[in-house]
């Protein structure tokens, strides 16, 4: 079938075991997430390229070759969000919630990069997330990482997964630590990309970021942030590693963390597995102090980190399937309006049931058996309970079906 029309390449359908593990992972999030405070917002999945292209940065990634931005009818110009944190923010300034901090906020829904897709790397992806916007002390940071963890936890995954932490200083300590790394690069510009030339000129701490093989090279004999620290930016990086002890959240320090994006200071974090390939981060985030004033709001602090549910889904084990509904079936056709009405009570009792659509009552049992039901509820001039697993039944009222069911 040639004319067969096909998903656009990058995307995925959810369905099956698929969908299963997606909500899976997204249900547990949301349930981890309440646990510690956070309330769940849905931004809209398309801004104004601006709350994107002013706050990741002009030289980012995302901005320079990943995002899905086009003319709409009316001329304005649109982007389909890369990821949570700036649509979030924008949503903290516009909806005057900059008056109410600390806000707490959850996240879970699709975002859009233009990739190379392969294995565990879409167009469109789906993020779960948190931000905690308005502290600025090191508890905050410690409690979004930690309530990572905990998600992690409860995906049955923490035995695969790494915390690498490192600190990107205050502004004074990156201007310290900026003049180290053009120092160190420009004396071997020779060995660098072309993209990290570009960087050196404009944000050269992202070389250390970068995938070039030849650049990871030089990466490794690079300065490292700690000597440039600021007394102030050092104690707060002493202030997170001592609150992410107290709360048992094993980690290890990994001076190359960077982040991709522009906006972030101090805490920069990652989640990596070795279980993906080449796709191993499964979890990142950092602080982003400067973020919301950048994008015209009054100075908020944040911390937050953003998670791929596809790598995530990917992890765990597959969950189980759960109870299938109650199977009501008619013993024939004179009892198919009895039939209903039972059907009809039990979903009014809160019990999941399903009636065959047709077939005789021999069809209708044998596929409830496939079904995975635990149970069919024969009706003809008595009702029947059948206990599919052990084939055993008994006659039943009406009345008695519910409570029997509902325990
Ligand atoms: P990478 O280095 O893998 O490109 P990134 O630095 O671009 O990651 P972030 O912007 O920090 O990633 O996004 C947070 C998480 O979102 C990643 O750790 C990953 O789990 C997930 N993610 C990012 N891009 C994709 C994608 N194209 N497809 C699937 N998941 C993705
Ligand atoms: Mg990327």
């Amino acid at each position: 079938m040639a004319n067969q029309l096909q998903p656009v390449r990058g995307t995925r359908d959810l369905t099956g075991e698929d969908a299963t593990r997606h909500f899976h992972v997204v249900e547990t999030a949301r349930r981890v997430a309440r646990l510690y405070g956070f309330s769940e917002w849905q931004t809209p999945i398309f801004e104004d390229t601006r709350v994107f292209s002013r706050t990741l940065g002009e030289t980012s990634d995302v901005v320079t070759k990943e995002m899905y931005t086009f003319e709409d009818r009316g001329g304005d110009s649109i982007t389909l969000r890369p990821e949570g944190t700036a649509g979030v923010c924008r949503a903290l300034i516009t909806g005057g919630l900059t008056q109410t901090l600390p806000q707490k906020v959850f996240y879970a829904g699709p975002m859009f990069r233009y990739e190379r897709p392969q294995k565990g790397r879409y167009r469109q992806f789906h993020q779960i997330g948190v931000e905690l916007l308005g502290p600025a002390s090191p508890l905050a940071d410690a409690e979004v990482i930690s309530a990572g963890w905990r998600i992690l936890n409860e995906l049955g995954i923490a035995q695969d997964v790494e915390l690498h932490i490192n600190t990107l200083g205050d502004a004074q300590s990156r201007a310290n630590y900026r003049d180290a790394l053009v120092a160190y690069f420009s004396a071997h510009t020779a060995q660098l990309s072309e993209d990290s030339k570009l960087r050196l000129e404009k944000n050269p701490l992202r070389i250390l970021d970068s995938k070039d093989e030849g650049d990871k090279a030089l990466v490794e004999n690079a300065p490292l942030i700690y000597a440039h620290l600021t007394e102030e930016a050092a104690a707060f990086y002493e202030g997170l590693k001592s609150t992410l002890s107290a709360f048992g959240v094993p980690f290890v320090e990994d001076p190359r963390i960077v982040r991709g994006l522009d906006y972030y200071n101090h805490t920069a974090f990652e989640f990596v597995t070795n279980a993906l390939g080449a796709q191993g981060t499964v979890m990142a985030g950092g602080r982003y102090d400067g973020l919301v004033e950048q994008m015209g709001g009054p100075n908020v602090p944040g911390i937050g980190w953003g998670a791929g549910i596809e790598r995530l889904s990917m992890l765990i084990a597959a969950p189980p399937v759960g109870v299938q509904p109650v199977a009501v079936i008619p013993m024939s056709a004179a009892f198919e309006g009895q039939a209903l009405e039972l059907l009809n009570l039990l979903r009014n009792s809160n019990i999941a049931a399903e009636t065959g659509y047709s077939g005789n009552a021999k069809k209708r049992l044998e596929r409830a058996n496939k079904s995975g039901a635990g149970f069919a509820v024969l009706v003809g001039a008595e009702i029947k309970l059948k206990n599919l697993a052990d084939g055993s039944q008994e006659d039943v009222t009406a009345d008695m079906l519910v409570k029997r069911l509902s325990a």
